[in-house]
């Protein structure tokens, strides 16, 4: 093994390199209960009844592919406490129905382990992302869908990013 789950700056516990992690080595699988639709459903509800806002159903269930997702909440998947990053170091890559977390460059014992949660944008009020880094968005929303958010983010608070406003 050769990451831990202990205390993170961004948000609870966080997955660290314990040795040093070589670009595209996929060195460890998000491991689960295998659920398809009609499960993911029956088990969101009896864990949440009707007490969720939206967006929990991504936090709660790794989405594989359409149809098929992963509740990682079961004692031996450490990889549920990689943290979400807009500059991250890692990837989740899928092999058939398993995921891998593999590096995305080279990486250095001690190192935050964290990849890009590819949440939807239109859950984005309920994950604000607390990375750090310089390209931070501010919120947890996948790195294709980032620019939409800009957009709409500078329209709701101008002031906020500086925008001018010509008349
Ligand atoms: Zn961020």
């Amino acid at each position: 093994m050769k990451a831990e789950a202990r205390h993170s700056e961004i948000h609870g516990t966080g997955l660290f390199a314990i040795e040093e992690i070589e670009k595209d080595e996929p060195f460890l699988e998000y491991v689960g209960n295998h659920l398809n639709d009609e499960q993911l459903w029956d088990q969101f509800y009896s864990t949440y009844g009707d007490n969720y806002k939206p967006g929990d159903l991504h936090v709660w269930a790794f989405e594989v592919r359409e149809g098929l997702y992963i509740d990682g909440d079961v004692p031996e998947n450490i990889a549920k406490f990689a943290n979400h990053s807009c500059e991250e170091n890692c990837e989740a890559i899928l092999d058939g129905d398993q995921v891998w977390i593999t590096a995305k460059r080279d990486i250095l014992a001690g190192e935050e382990l964290t990849f890009d949660y590819r949440f939807p944008l239109r859950d984005f009020l309920y994950h604000p992302c607390r990375c750090g880094k310089s390209k931070c968005c501010g919120y947890i929303v996948a790195k294709e869908e980032r620019p939409k958010l800009k957009k709409i983010l500078m329209r709701q608070a101008p002031h906020k990013y500086r925008l001018k406003t010509t008349k």
